[in-house]
């Protein structure tokens, strides 16, 4: 049985080519539609400890860790479990945007409290792409400023009175991103390097109108984890 640790488009796109065989498909559970299909389970596993049992309980012989390339706590737990459970591990993480040929232009950035700063340096109107749970803690730093922020799902906590809140999933079009760029004027970009093709017509997009970008970059993998970047790679390495 194959444990498919996913939340990202290559977990539901290894689930597919999957066809027939054995394999659970896990979800944190964090959106309401989740738009995976087939053999779905949802919630965390419990930390490492928890997810060694479930490993062994349900006979899994391989793992592939799907999650999104910044959702580095799970990551670590896998490698940590695997490794105890004597599980096979692989990484399948589509490739980051550092040899986009902008990438030399961009801002980039550690994390996300580096990157509210250097937003609010370059100023406004900043268009924040960076998911439901780390919009807030623009707030602070962006508070006066003129902000849109692009999300999937609204967060629960409030936001500060001026910002505008547009609530779209990818994948996103170049058109698209420039009727977005266009109606709110957007100076500055910030996203985190998720890579891939889904969301990245908001670079070509920010190149085309002379936006700032700030790249926030990815957290380290786990060292010693086999990693692929596609879901065929994966499937050869599966067997
Ligand atoms: P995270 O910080 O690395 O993980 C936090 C905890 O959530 C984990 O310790 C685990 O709980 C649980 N968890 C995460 N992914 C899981 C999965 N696929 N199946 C079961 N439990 C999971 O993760 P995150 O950044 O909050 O991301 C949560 C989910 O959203 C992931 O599936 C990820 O692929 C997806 N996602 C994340 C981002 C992003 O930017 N971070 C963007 C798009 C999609 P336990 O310790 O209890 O096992």
């Amino acid at each position: 049985m194959i444990l498919i640790l996913g939340g990202t488009a290559e977990g539901r796109e290894l689930a597919s080519a999957l066809g027939g065989r054995g394999f659970v498909h896990s979800l944190a559970g964090r959106t309401s539609d989740p738009r995976a299909e087939g053999s779905v389970r949802s919630g965390g596993f419990g930390g490492v400890d928890g997810l060694v049992a479930y490993l062994r309980k349900n006979r899994i012989t391989a793992v592939v860790d799907a999650t999104h390339p910044f959702a580095a706590k799970m990551s670590r737990n896998a490698a940590a479990a695997c490794a105890k459970a004597r599980v096979r591990l692989v990484r399948l993480s589509r490739p980051g945007w550092a040899g986009h040929p902008d990438a030399r232009g961009w801002h980039w950035v550690e994390g996300h409290a580096d990157a509210a700063v250097a937003a609010a340096r370059l100023g406004g109107p900043v268009l924040l792409t960076v998911g439901r749970l780390h919009t807030p803690d623009y707030a602070a730093a962006l508070a006066e400023h003129e902000v849109v922020a692009r999300v999937a799902e609204a967060p629960e906590v409030r936001l500060p009175a001026g910002w505008r809140l547009v609530r779209a999933r990818g994948p996103f079009t170049v058109d698209g991103e420039r009727k977005l760029f266009d109606g709110h004027g957007v100076r500055t970009l910030v996203t985190k390097d998720s890579g891939g093709e889904h969301t990245v017509a908001k670079l070509e997009v920010a190149a085309e109108r002379g936006a700032h970008v700030v790249m926030i970059r990815r957290p380290p993998h786990p060292p010693g984890v086999m990693e692929v970047t596609n879901v065929a790679a994966c499937l050869a390495w599966l067997g």
